[in-house]
């Protein structure tokens, strides 16, 4: 067995283990305790637990370095602080040397972590440091989950009273443009049994792929979504989101629609603002009426500096926000943490890349 063909342990869903342990005959409750082991405890090395027989001679054939399955977490290459000591930035490099960045995130006493869903993305968003990077692989679930279990573990040493409670994929990539691997993830991160984020404690931000929107919708996924538009007319928002052109925002409304009415749940708007191209009260009126009809919630970020574009003056944000309030929607301005360790939205580059670390 090459380890080209190994497999992370994490990658596996509660009902592929269960299924994969059944037929070696270990029992249904041992598989259960070996998932807590791996998902609730986080543990990776499982020598020492004291499994019984079957599961036992299962783990001695198949776990480990060039047999059919690995557990390990990602290789800490850096974590940096930012200066208020609120937020760190992990950059984790995975087995086949890509780096990603992960964010743990202390919000009024709330934990929240942060995960890239791709190594780079495939959207190329002008303003975003992760687009201009371009794409280089999906994530296996077991890459989503695996960042997680690291934060936890951080957290743990920290303040061991302290829980991830809340987990938003706002990192590097599009989460929808790879939604098998992120739904098994988000299945096994949200089991009570492991890492036991609430469902409704998650957010999958999308820049708008319009036929995993409806997807999520179908199949009555419980998660929270988060929708980044950036632009209130085609023209607008294309200029700064190229992927609007493949899923133009007529039919990305059109789905908003559609996940309100099946799914009764409110959406959140992601709005990026930047000066003089999407920060206009002329724009801020065309978005009430484009959401006209919709639960929606307006997130307004201030713009990250990632060279070319300047975010807006808080008097136009101010401005841009009180219309939407007078047009019936919740607006709120996103705190900027972390930006002086460019851990902030759209700055999680992974600059090392490339270098010989
Ligand atoms: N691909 C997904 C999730 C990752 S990006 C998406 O686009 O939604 C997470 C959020 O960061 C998005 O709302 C995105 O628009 C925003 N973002 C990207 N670059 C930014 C920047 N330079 N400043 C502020 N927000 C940015
Ligand atoms: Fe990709 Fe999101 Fe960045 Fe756009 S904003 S390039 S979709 S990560």
């Amino acid at each position: 067995m090459t380890v080209a063909s190994s497999k992370s342990l994490h990658d596996l869903s509660f009902s592929e283990l269960t299924r994969i342990l059944s037929e070696e005959g270990v029992i249904l409750h041992h598989a259960k305790v070996l998932w807590r082991v791996i998902h609730g405890l986080g543990e990776i090395d499982l020598s020492d637990h004291p499994f019984l027989p079957p599961l036992r001679r299962w783990i001695n054939a198949n776990v480990g370095e060039g047999k059919a399955y690995f557990l390990e977490l990602p290789e800490v290459v850096d974590e940096i602080h930012s200066s208020d000591g609120m937020t760190r930035k992990f950059l984790l490099r995975l087995r086949d040397g890509q780096i990603i960045e992960t964010v743990l995130m202390s919000y009024d006493g709330r934990q929240t972590v942060c995960v890239s869903t791709q190594a780079g993305c495939a959207m190329g968003c002008v303003f975003c440091a992760t687009g201009q990077m371009g794409f280089s692989r999906h994530l296996s679930p077991g890459e989503i989950v695996a960042q997680v279990l690291h934060a936890r573990r951080v957290l743990k040493t920290v303040d061991p009273r302290k829980r991830i409670r809340n987990m938003v994929l706002m990192g590097m990539g599009e989460p929808l443009h790879n939604y098998d691997a992120v739904m098994v993830a988000l299945e096994t991160l949200s089991d009570r049994r492991g890492a036991g984020i609430g469902p409704t404690k998650i957010s999958i931000s999308t820049v708008g792929v319009v036929p995993s929107i409806l997807r999520l919708a179908n199949e009555q996924r419980p998660y929270r979504l988060a929708v980044s538009l950036h632009g209130s007319t085609e023209e607008e928002r294309s200029a700064l989101v190229p992927a609007s052109k493949k899923w133009p925002l007529h039919s990305l409304i059109d789905a908003c629609k559609k996940y309100g009415s099946i799914t009764g749940k409110r959406i959140f708007f992601e709005w990026t603002l930047i000066a003089g191209k999407n920060d206009s009260t002329e724009t801020a009126q065309r978005l009430v009426a484009l959401l006209h009809g919709i639960d929606a919630h307006i997130n307004l970020i201030p713009l990250n500096p990632t060279g070319g574009f300047s975010g807006s003056q808080s008097d136009s944000g101010s401005k841009f926000q009180k219309i939407l309030i007078a047009g019936g929607f919740p607006c709120t301005f996103r705190q900027r943490r972390g930006i002086d360790v460019a851990a902030g939205c759209g700055m999680l580059k992974a600059d090392k890349i490339g270098k010989s670390i």
